[in-house]
């Protein structure tokens, strides 16, 4: 290690990345947070978009919410309420029956307590990356890293060929680390040369993940057939859900907006037809029709949106949890530690148990970096 201050690099700004850094942060690291996309979030985003009459409109188009259970991480999130990060959406969620056409009481949907950031899903990785001790650069996809056995630092390299600096440690939030068909599949960057530790690297391509879209749309009027904020949809092909975003605490309730989610199946199914790069203008038009089509056909949807889109997430779920116990994954050889929701299990919850844990798994190997370099 060179540096007096551990220099640290977090790859990617999502919950996993952004309470890494922040735990870093705390423990005098020195953080610099880098992600592809023009904000913090990740999976946990919130879209703005702005309407041709100029309205501006904001969609949590990611997570709409999540539930925690285990004991350390409810202790983190009492501090995020305490910050006025988030708070708990209390409304009544349940389930719609597309056959019978009614609502029905699902009871596990009303028993878990369900937190959303304020004023958007992604307002908990926004206030972390502030931190002190920690700096966010976004709009920066990291394409290249190596290892410099001498120095015993890592340098990394943006996708547009720049140099982004040398760092005593790395953290890497996405499994984009190792997986060829990631590039493929949502037509984002090439992943990273993982050559520097193949096994970390082999364990991480094997995991697969799901897709779906999600149809954000707004209206001038409340959606008065609908008496729930939140439920999940029974025998429909297209739909999975949808959730008021309006209704969350600390949102403009100016318009109704809601988002649907679509099925897996329905998402599989396009992307068979469309092929597997970014979804197309075409494609997100097509999806569009066809989940409001579904919608409208539940009878709940009883005026006309004023605006609607849809996003394809091409990985928005792992299928597969590879680090249970440990949390994450790391190189034994030096400060490399790989964190995301598909070390534990595929919700916010998994993902911000993986970052504690990273955090503590990479102070352990800088430190051990450091007592062989000064040996
Ligand atoms: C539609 C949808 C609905 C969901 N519903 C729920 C729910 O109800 N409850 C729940 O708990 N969870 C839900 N989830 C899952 C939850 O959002 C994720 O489990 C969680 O946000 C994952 O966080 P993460 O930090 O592991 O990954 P991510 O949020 O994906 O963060 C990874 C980050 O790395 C960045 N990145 C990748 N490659 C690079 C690179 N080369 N250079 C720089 N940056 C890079 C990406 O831009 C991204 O920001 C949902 C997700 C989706 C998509």
């Amino acid at each position: 290690m060179t540096s007096v201050v551990p220099k640290v690099a977090v790859i990617g700004c999502g919950i996993a990345g952004a309470v890494c850094a922040s735990n870093l942060a705390k423990n005098g690291v020195s953080v610099t947070v880098f992600d592809l996309g023009r904000g913090p979030g990740g999976r946990m985003s919130q879209r703005r978009d702005i309407t041709n009459e100029g309205k501006e409109l904001f969609f949590d188009h990611g997570a709409p919410y999540f539930t925690i259970e285990n004991t350390v991480v409810l202790d983190v999130i009492k501090e995020w309420k305490s910050r006025g990060l988030i708070a708990e959406w209390k409304e009544k969620f349940g389930a719609f029956d597309c056959i019978s056409k009614s609502f029905i009481d699902s009871g596990e949907e009303l028993s878990s307590r369900k937190y959303v950031g304020i004023p958007g899903m992604n307002s908990i990785c926004k206030a972390l990356c502030n931190e002190p001790g920690v700096e966010g650069k976004f709009g920066v996809g990291v394409a290249k890293m190596e290892w410099a056995v001498d120095q015993k630092t890592f340098s990394l390299i943006s996708l547009d060929g720049k140099f982004l600096g040398n760092f005593d440690g790395l953290v890497a939030t996405d499994k984009i680390l190792a997986s060829p068909g990631f590039t493929y599949i949502t037509g984002q960057p090439p992943p990273l040369n993982m050559n520097l530790a193949p096994q970390l690297a082999l364990k991480i391509e094997q995991i697969p993940f799901r897709s779906y879209f999600v149809l954000m749309l707004a209206f001038s009027e409340p959606l008065h057939a609908i008496s729930v904020k939140g439920f999940s949809f029974i025998h429909s092909e297209v739909l999975s859900s949808a959730f008021c975003d309006s209704s969350k605490p600390g949102r403009s309730s100016a318009s109704e907006c809601w988002v649907l989610h679509s099925t897996e199946e329905y998402a599989k199914k396009v992307i068979a037809d469309a092929g597997r790069k970014k979804a197309s203008e075409a494609t997100l038009a097509k999806v569009s029709e066809e989940l409001l089509l579904d919608f409208q056909r539940t009878g709940l949807c009883t005026s006309q949106p004023y605006f609607m889109k849809a996003h394809r997430w091409g990985s928005a779920f792992p299928s597969a949890s590879i680090a249970r116990e440990d949390k994450c994954l790391w190189d034994t050889t030096k400060p490399l530690v790989a964190c995301g929701d598909f070390c534990v299990s595929p919700n916010v919850e998994g993902a911000i148990q993986s970052g504690l844990a990273a955090a503590s798994k990479l102070m352990e190997l800088c430190r051990n970096t450091s007592e062989t370099t000064s040996n």
